[in-house]
C-alpha cells in the first residue's frame, strides 16, 4: 500500500486515508470486544527509592493482546478508546483489576505500598468518575491511601469540573499524581490549588539529562518546584545508572524506568522484589 504511494503524496492522499480509515474501523471493532474476550491484562512497573532501591509502589499499565493483531501498544489503542468513549469501560476495568491485584498481594502477605493507575482526561468528562473510584474501592476493599491516580496536566487545565472532581477524589482519600509533568502547561497558580501529592517528571526530560543543558535545567526546575510545594517528585523513564545518580544528586530520590524494571506480570514482580515485599 505504501509502495503504491507515488512521489506525489497529494494524489494518493485519499486512498491512503481510506486505508487508514478501514484500519481504524477494524481496530475499533476489535477494541470494543476486547474486554468481554478477556484480551486485556495489566503489567506493573516498579517505582523505587533511588538511594535504597526500596520499592515504593507500582504503576499499572494496560496491555492488549489480540489473537490476530498481537500485542497492541497503548499509544495505538488508548487514543482510539478515548475517541470512541470505550475508555470509560476500559478505565473502570483497569482500576478494578489494579485494586484487586493489590488486595491479592495483601492477602498473600506481600506489602506493595502503593498502586498508581492512569486516568484519561476523557474519564473526567462524566461526573461519574468519583463514584466509580469510590465503588471500586468499596467493592475490592482496598484502602484509598494505597491508590494513586495519575492524571496529565491537560486534565487539570482543560476540564471544566476537574478541580471539583479532583477535590472529591482527594476527600475520599486517594492520592493524586501529575503524569508527564512539564510536557503540558499547567498554570502554577492552578497547581497550587490542587490536592496533588506527586509530580512525575516526563521521561523526555530524563532521556538526555546529563548531556542536554535544557533538559537538565527543566528537570532541576521541576525538582525544585516539587520541593517548594511540598510534593514528591518521581522521574519517569530512568534507563541508566548515570541518570539515577544525576537525579539523586539534584534532590530527586524517586524513580521509575527500565534501569530498575520494565512493566512486568505480577509473577515476575514477585520473583524480583519478593524479599523486600514480605511483611515481617
Ligand atoms: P505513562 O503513564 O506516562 O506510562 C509510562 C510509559 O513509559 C509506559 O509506556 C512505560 O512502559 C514506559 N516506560 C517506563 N519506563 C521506561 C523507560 O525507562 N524507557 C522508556 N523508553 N519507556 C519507559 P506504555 O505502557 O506503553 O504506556 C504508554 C502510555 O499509555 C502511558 O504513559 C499512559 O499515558 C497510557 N496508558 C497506559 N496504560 C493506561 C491505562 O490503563 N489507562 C490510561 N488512561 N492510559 C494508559
Ligand atoms: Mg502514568
Ligand atoms: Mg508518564
Ligand atoms: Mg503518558
Amino acid at each position: 500500500q505504501a509502495k503504491a504511494r507515488g512521489r506525489n503524496g497529494y494524489r494518493f492522499y485519499a486512498p491512503s486515508m481510506t486505508g487508514e480509515g478501514v484500519e481504524r474501523l477494524r481496530l475499533e471493532t476489535f477494541l470494543r470486544r476486547s474486554l468481554e474476550k478477556e484480551e486485556m491484562f495489566l503489567n506493573f512497573q516498579p517505582q523505587v527509592e533511588i538511594d535504597t532501591g526500596r520499592l515504593i509502589g507500582v504503576e499499572a499499565l494496560v496491555r492488549w493482546n489480540h489473537p490476530e493483531l498481537g500485542l497492541v501498544p497503548p499509544i495505538r489503542f488508548i487514543p482510539l478508546a478515548e475517541d470512541t468513549g470505550f475508555i470509560n469501560q476500559l478505565g473502570q476495568w483497569v482500576l478494578s483489576e489494579a485494586c484487586r491485584q493489590m488486595v491479592r498481594w495483601q492477602d498473600a502477605g506481600l506489602h506493595v505500598p502503593k498502586m498508581a493507575v492512569n486516568l484519561s482526561a476523557k474519564q473526567f468528562d462524566r461526573g461519574s468518575i468519583v463514584s466509580m473510584v469510590a465503588d471500586i474501592l468499596r467493592e475490592t476493599g482496598l484502602e484509598p491511601q494505597r491508590l494513586q491516580l495519575e492524571v496529565t496536566e491537560s486534565v487539570i487545565m482543560n476540564t471544566g469540573d476537574a478541580l471539583a472532581f479532583i477535590n472529591d477524589l482527594h476527600s475520599i482519600g486517594v492520592g493524586l499524581a501529575i503524569d508527564d509533568f512539564g510536557t503540558g502547561y499547567s498554570s502554577l497558580a492552578y497547581l497550587k490549588q490542587m490536592p496533588v501529592q506527586t509530580l512525575k517528571i516526563d521521561r523526555s526530560f530524563i532521556k538526555d539529562i546529563s548531556t542536554d543543558a535544557n533538559d537538565e535545567a527543566i528537570a532541576i526546575a521541576i525538582i525544585q518546584l516539587g520541593k517548594s510545594m511540598n510534593l514528591s517528585v518521581i522521574a519517569e523513564g530512568v534507563e541508566t545508572e548515570e541518570q539515577a545518580a544525576f537525579l539523586l544528586r539534584h534532590g530527586c530520590n524517586l524513580a521509575q524506568g527500565y534501569f530498575y524494571s520494565k512493566p512486568v506480570m505480577p509473577a515476575d514482580l514477585l520473583e524480583h522484589w519478593m524479599p523486600m515485599l514480605k511483611l515481617s
